[in-house]
């Protein structure tokens, strides 16, 4: 019998048997997202590459405004314009401006921005200005954002929105990513049929195949399916061998318990050295979660209910295709919050709780303000773990640790949002 180990040792036995895929892509800068860099980024330019202002209005000498008011404005005589998207030749002297759109280069000379709201146009070549400004106003200096030469992006960094903007502003038209991890999802019983067939007396729908697909393209992954098999220890072996040699990861959910039907154990262990080595997680839901190595090539034996399976890919698989892409493991998604009431845990493993968080007048409210004087509320939603229609009714979840005997009405908890 093998040791039952808890998350975060589990997490650790898993780190030792994943290496990054190796080699690297290079594709275009709008399919990037949500990709790794396979080498970090460095400026080639400066952003933004000129100096240029931030409002519609004047370019100036802030001194030529110095003292300017309503009853004294400043007269500065107009000497042009700078158009969008041209570099300007136009050079400032003491008591002259120049127009500049938002956005526009700043002419050479210049050393303030004056809106033009603050400025009178009376048709003599002349303007004036009502409002002093003090020099560098309304100016965003070449290299203000990125200095060329700055690496702005790490290697192993998965490429956000804003990221994908920031390579743009450099002028990266194309990155070198990490390849995408394959990752294998079986799914295992008698008693399943696809969604596309229709499920017979005593028959249910394969569930777990599409919130595992979706969870893995969500991490960046590929998942490949490869079908629901049932309980026969030949047809496991066969559908798991084929899965362990073309993919990156294996995920086979069902089967990992100890019943008579659940072969999944047996034909792992019959595929490659040195099989499973660890059987059960010490949490609920997702004990029977199985941790194998064939030919080094990791295999998770996920638990056949829906919301234990989805659970520990959130905690066990998540990071696995994360480090799998070189990457670190995503930061959870958080926020505080008080129980409505009290919820009782006694079982020796660490207890995910699903909860629907409430705003302190009961609506619900999920995006509101953290400030402390209208904490939101945790409603805990209790259920049999097989019901995956529960987190899709829950906002997030929390976690009760193991030695813990459950928590009191009003206890301050941390919420781990869907
Ligand atoms: P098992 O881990 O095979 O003992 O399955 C535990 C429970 O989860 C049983 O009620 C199964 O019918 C159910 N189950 C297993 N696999 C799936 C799946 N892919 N989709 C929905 N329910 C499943
Ligand atoms: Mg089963």
């Amino acid at each position: 019998m093998l040791l039952v180990q808890d998350i975060d040792q589990t997490r650790q036995l898993l780190r030792q048997h994943v290496r990054p895929l190796a080699g690297q892509e290079i594709i275009e800068l709008a399919q990037a997202g949500g990709r790794v860099l396979a080498m970090p980024i460095a400026a080639a330019r400066d952003v933004p590459p000129f100096s240029r202002s931030q409002v519609d209005g004047l370019a100036v000498r802030a001194a030529d405004t110095f003292g300017a008011s309503e009853n004294l404005p400043a007269l500065l005589t107009y000497i042009g314009e700078v158009s969008m998207g041209q570099a300007s030749s136009l050079q400032l002297g003491p008591q002259q401006c120049i127009y500049v759109p938002t956005g526009g280069e700043i002419p050479a000379g210049a050393d303030a921005m004056v809106m033009i709201e603050y400025v009178e146009d009376f048709g003599d070549g002349l303007r004036q200005v009502t409002h002093a400004v003090s020099p560098g106003a309304a100016i965003t200096y070449r290299a203000d954002d990125v200095a060329a030469g700055a690496e702005i992006l790490p290697a192993g960094k998965r490429l956000t929105p804003a990221d994908l903007g920031t390579l743009a502003a450099l002028g990266i038209s194309r990155v070198a990513v990490c390849p995408r991890p394959r990752i294998a999802i079986l799914s295992t019983g008698d008693e399943l049929v696809d969604v596309s067939g229709t499920a017979g007396p005593g028959q249910i729908y394969d569930v777990n195949r599409y919130t595992l697909a979706a969870s893995v393209l969500a991490q960046g992954g590929e998942p490949v399916f490869y079908g629901i098999v049932p309980d026969e220890l030949a047809d496991l072996q066969e559908t798991l061998a084929l899965a362990i040699h073309d993919c990156d990861l294996v995920l086979v959910s069902g089967g990992s318990s100890v019943g008579t039907r659940d072969h999944v154990q047996t034909a792992i262990n019959s595929l490659g050295q040195p099989g499973v080595i660890q059987h059960g997680v010490a949490v609920k839901p997702g004990k029977p979660t199985m941790i194998a190595v064939c030919d080094n090539k990791l295999v998770i034996g996920l638990p056949g209910h829906p919301v234990a399976a989805w659970f520990m890919f959130e905690w066990l698989v998540r990071p696995v295709i994360s480090w799998l892409q070189g990457a670190r493991p995503p930061r959870m998604l958080t926020v505080s919050a008080v129980t409505s009431s009290r919820i009782p845990s006694n079982h020796g493993r660490e207890e995910f709780v699903p909860v629907r968080l409430l705003s302190a007048d009961g609506g619900l409210d999920i995006g509101g303000p953290e400030d402390g004087t209208s904490p939101l509320v945790a409603e805990p939603v209790f259920t049999k773990s097989g019901l995956i229609t529960l987190l899709s009714r829950s906002d997030g979840y929390i976690r009760i640790p193991r030695d813990c005997e459950g928590l009191p009405e009003r206890s301050k908890v941390t919420v781990y949002l869907f």
